[in-house]
């Protein structure tokens, strides 16, 4: 098939690349520090200092302790940890876990698991702009109630929950809370004490870490039952050789995240409103999913009234530009993304969505490139769609 040259990628919501000092540190750990932590001898004891040490910046970004964080194999492990191992071993205490509508499906298929096992799933409303209302949470709560998992930042339409009021009045109650982090990790302030959450999943390959490595912050104190029986690593509650090379490489990812991450935020929020500028200055009947203030600095989800969306991601894929129809895990379905759904979206609009989410990897000229690109998209599917916007009326 004939590509095109120039490939401008707006898809880091769902893998970025990795950074290039993630790699040779990476590369250090498979040639020849490749011991296993749990051995004795030096090379075991080297790879275990490694192991410790790539707590350090994890911990940092999360205002949490090192000993507080748990490797896993990434976010969709961390959510099934979060909600099943929290709810198997916390339920002498109630039956009842509470979610939202627009989690990611690690947490809603985790929580339609433990319904599979006797547990009452209730799952919070949303509002129009993704926001999950501390009051809604409040409203839910029954005496049977021990765990709640809200995500911080969604990962398709970029809302950013209010984590800490949620978290506080549900400390006050000695109730669980969960929140998935794994879209804000790295991107916006996260604080555990603050937010007073119990547990929070993360993912490395969302910053520039190598994929299928993630952790779970466990608050100390909180006991979960494990999904993994073995040797007893990560404290017992993720059993299996730890993969170091992955686990040196999230925690490099973590360190240069920490370095950079407000200026990056403030870079990437004024390349996404210059997108978003440069779009509705030349498109009529588009509208943007989200919040219009709490929000990730990368994320631009747009509703294109008349086009389909399938059609749109393929015609720019044409053009050497990636963007997604939805979460990473739905697109190719048929089905309309049920974020959206639950936003209010109708199936022919959230057929007619797509997200672009910008990362380190963009650069001004690619963000006016891809605008020119995906204006003259639109516009030839309106045309051979036959829609006439609506201020042609
Ligand atoms: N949670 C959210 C909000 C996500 O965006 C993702 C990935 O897209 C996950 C969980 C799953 O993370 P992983 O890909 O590391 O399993």
């Amino acid at each position: 098939m004939f590509e095109t040259e120039r490939r401008i990628y707006l898809d880091h919501s769902a893998t970025t690349p990795v950074d290039e000092r993630v790699v040779v540190i990476m590369n250090e750990f498979m040639l020849e520090k490749f011991g296993n932590p749990s051995s004795s001898h030096s090379f075991g004891r080297e790879a275990k200092a490694a192991l410790e040490n790539a707590r350090e910046p994890i911990a940092a970004l999360l205002n949490a302790a090192p000993e507080e964080i748990f490797f896993t194999s990434g976010g969709t492990e961390s959510d099934n940890l979060a909600l099943l191992g929290y709810a198997l071993k916390h339920r002498d205490k109630g039956n009842q876990v509470i979610i939202s509508s627009v989690e990611h499906p690690a947490v809603r298929a985790a929580a339609e698991e433990l319904a599979r096992s006797g547990f009452q799933i209730t799952r919070v409303k949303a509002d129009a702009q993704g926001l999950v209302a501390p009051e809604a949470i409040n409203e839910a709560l029954t005496p049977q109630t021990i765990l709640v998992s809200i995500m911080h930042a969604n990962n398709e339409i970029g809302t950013i929950n209010d984590i800490g009021t949620i978290g506080r009045l549900l400390r006050e109650r000695g109730i669980g809370f969960h929140t998935d982090a794994v879209q804000s990790f790295g991107k916006a302030p996260i604080d555990v004490q603050e937010m007073a959450v119990d547990l929070a999943s993360i993912s490395s390959h969302k910053i520039y870490g190598p994929k299928g490595v993630g952790a779970i912050y466990i608050r100390k104190g909180v006991e979960v039952y494990p999904r993994f029986w073995g040797g007893h690593q990560e404290g017992g509650n993720r059993s299996g050789t730890e993969n170091l090379p992955g686990i040196v490489g999230f925690g490099k990812a973590a360190e240069l995240c920490r370095q950079v991450m407000s200026l990056e935020g403030e870079q990437l929020s004024e390349l996404r409103d210059e997108l978003l500028n440069m779009l509705v200055e030349r498109l009529d009947d588009i509208t943007i999913n989200g919040h219009p203030t709490r929000r990730l600095p990368g994320n631009l989800s747009i509703t294109f009234q008349g086009v389909e969306g399938e059609a749109l991601l393929m015609a720019l894929d044409l053009e050497g530009i990636a963007a997604s129809s939805g979460s990473a895990c739905s697109s190719g379905s048929a089905k309309p993304s049920p974020v959206l759904i639950a936003i209010g979206l109708t199936e022919q609009e959230a057929h007619a969505t797509l997200r672009f989410s910008l990362g380190r990897s963009n650069v001004r000229s690619d963000i006016v490139h891809a605008a020119k690109v995906i204006i003259d998209a639109v516009n030839r599917l309106r045309a051979m769609a036959g829609f006439r916007p609506a201020a042609a009326y």
